[in-house]
Formats: structure tokens, sequence, C-alpha cells
């Protein structure tokens, strides 16, 4: 059996950060420390997080003191000022990326543009920044939605940064003939993109791929839908426990990625069970190049690691 590795996989440069920061904040012992909604959409990871004294709260209002991590998604405007107003202690691990959508869209509704906002209203990351431009925004994630949009003056567009590059074409598109004056702000993550372009290439080789990371994350979603498109067949798994050993034994070679909020002890533990296979010093390097490449925002040609 060939095992294929992307070769941008795992944690992306925004997840890191804010796990890292709560790692350093658990050390600290301090105050009670809480994040405001699971820190990344990984079951296992936030389970880990929680046995160290990590709290989870879904309202900002449940706690009265303590210190609150503001996970890689951003939150709405409103939340920094009942921060402040009960003086919470703020830790802000919104993702740079994430906070500069979050500041053109205030910028652009100050100006008087009607902001629309490409993506799901329903991730966590689209309701905190449509809560910079006073939850006025206009959310699109199908041609259909944006077909139905009224016309405006002015407009100015931006995009979940977990989106296709495809989907933000197709949907922008149709938006530049509803405006006098638009402005399109492809906010796409650079590192979405690298996994998304690493993940069809792996696809298109393989008999099978395995994506691995949490059920309900939308950047892993993603990969499996692009897995879909290049390969027939597909297993999303959490964790080691959900390879169907006995299903993909069959192939004879086996892609591997995996979504951007899973952690990489999981990744190694997947390779791991998956080998006879097994060639620790290769995986380890593989995983440490693609986070040192992402690190440098490089776009490399994706290199494939076989290990036979
Ligand atoms: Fe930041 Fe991109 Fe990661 Fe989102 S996917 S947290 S924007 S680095």
């Amino acid at each position: 059996m060939n095992i294929l590795i992307a070769e941008h996989l795992g944690f992306c440069f925004g997840v890191k950060r804010a796990v890292d920061c709560a790692e350093k904040e658990i050390k600290n012992k301090g105050e009670n420390l809480y994040s405001l909604g699971p820190l990344v959409h990984n079951p296992q990871l936030t389970d880990r997080l929680k046995e160290q004294g990590l709290g989870i709260i879904d309202d900002i209002k449940d706690i009265k003191a303590g210190r609150v991590i503001i996970r890689s998604h951003g939150v709405p405007l409103n939340i920094y000022k009942i921060i402040e107003d009960n003086d919470l202690k703020l830790i802000d691990a919104t993702c740079p990326f994430v906070k500069n959508i979050q500041k053109k869209v205030k910028e652009f509704f100050d100006k008087g543009y009607k902001i629309i906002i490409i993506g799901d209203k329903y991730h966590s990351e689209i309701i905190g920044i449509n809560g910079w431009c006073n939850n006025e925004g206009i959310i699109v994630n199908n041609k259909e939605e944006a077909d139905a949009l009224p016309e405006f003056d002015k407009i100015c567009v931006v995009s979940q940064t977990t989106n296709r590059k495809e989907k933000f074409d197709e949907i922008s598109n149709i938006i530049l003939k509803k405006g006098k004056e638009v402005k399109l702000f492809n906010t796409i993550c650079n590192a979405t993109d690298l996994r998304q372009t690493a993940c069809k290439e792996i696809a298109e080789k393989s008999d099978a791929v395995i994506v691995i990371g949490g059920f309900q994350s939308s950047n892993t979603n993603k990969l499996v839908e692009i897995s879909k498109k290049y390969c027939k067949n597909v297993f999303h798994i959490e964790t080691k426990n959900d390879l169907p050993i006995e299903k993909i034994s069959k192939f004879n070679t086996i892609g591997i990625t995996a979504g951007a909020s899973t952690p990489e002890w999981i990744i190694k533990e997947v390779i791991s069970t998956m080998e006879n296979y097994n060639n620790e010093e290769d995986i380890r390097k593989a995983l440490e190049d693609s986070v040192i490449r992402l690190h440098r925002g490089e776009i490399v040609k994706g290199k494939i690691l076989s290990v036979t």
C-alpha cells in the first residue's frame, strides 16, 4: 500500500496561534480561563484542553470574572464592549486574516456601502464578521441567493476564509452586476487554498482518500467535498478509531489529508495505525515541512510523500 500525504494539511497558522495561546494561558494558572465557544472545531482537542482547565462558554454574559479567549474565528464587535464593561481579561486569538476582514467590513459599512458576505450564515466566522457592520450585512451562500439580491449603489463584498475559489468567483460575478460601485475583496485564506489544492493533487492520484478532522469542521468538510470530486472512495474520520481498515486495505494507493483544525498528534496516530508501512521519520518530516511552508506563506507545488 502506498500512502500519499498531502503537501499541506493540519493546523493552519490561525488555529495553531489560538491553540498555542490557550496552552500558554493554561500554564499561567491565573484566574479562571474560558473560551467563547469551542476553541477549534475538533472534539478531541477540545476535550484535551478542557481536561487541562479551559472552560467553554456559549455566551459572554455567562461569566462575571476571569480570562476569556476569543478563538481564531473572531466575534462580533459588541462582544469586546461586554468584555470591557465586565472587567474580564481579554485574550484575543482572532486570526489576523479574519481580523482584516472585520476591519474592512467596518470601514466600508461606515462609508455607506452595503456589505455582502459570501459564506455560511451559521458559521461563527460569518456571525462574527456580520457583527462588525451592525448585523446589517447580507449573507449569500450560493448562486440562487446572489441572483435574488436587489440592486444597491455601493457594495462591499467579502468572503468566508474557507470558501472555494470557484464558488467565490461564481457568486461574486453575479454580485458585480448588482451595484453601481462594487468593492470586491477575495478574502479566502491562503492556508485554505493550499490545503484544497494539495487535497486535489492527492485525490487525483489515489484509489481512496482519508480526510481527518472534526465532523462539524467546515474546512474539513470542504476537503471531503473536493476529494469526492476527484476520487470515488473517500472516508472522513475524526481519529484512528474511525479508520475503516478492512475497506481501505484493498486499495493500492491511499491519500491522506486533514483539516486546518486537526492536531498533528491525531494525524500521526492515523498514519501510524495504517502502517506496518511505518516510517516515522518521513511522516514527521512531511508534517514539519507543511507547517514551515505555511508560515513562510510560500506556495510549493505538491510534493507527495510515498511511504511503502
Ligand atoms: Fe486564519 Fe486561514 Fe486558519 Fe482561518 S484558515 S484561522 S483565516 S489561517
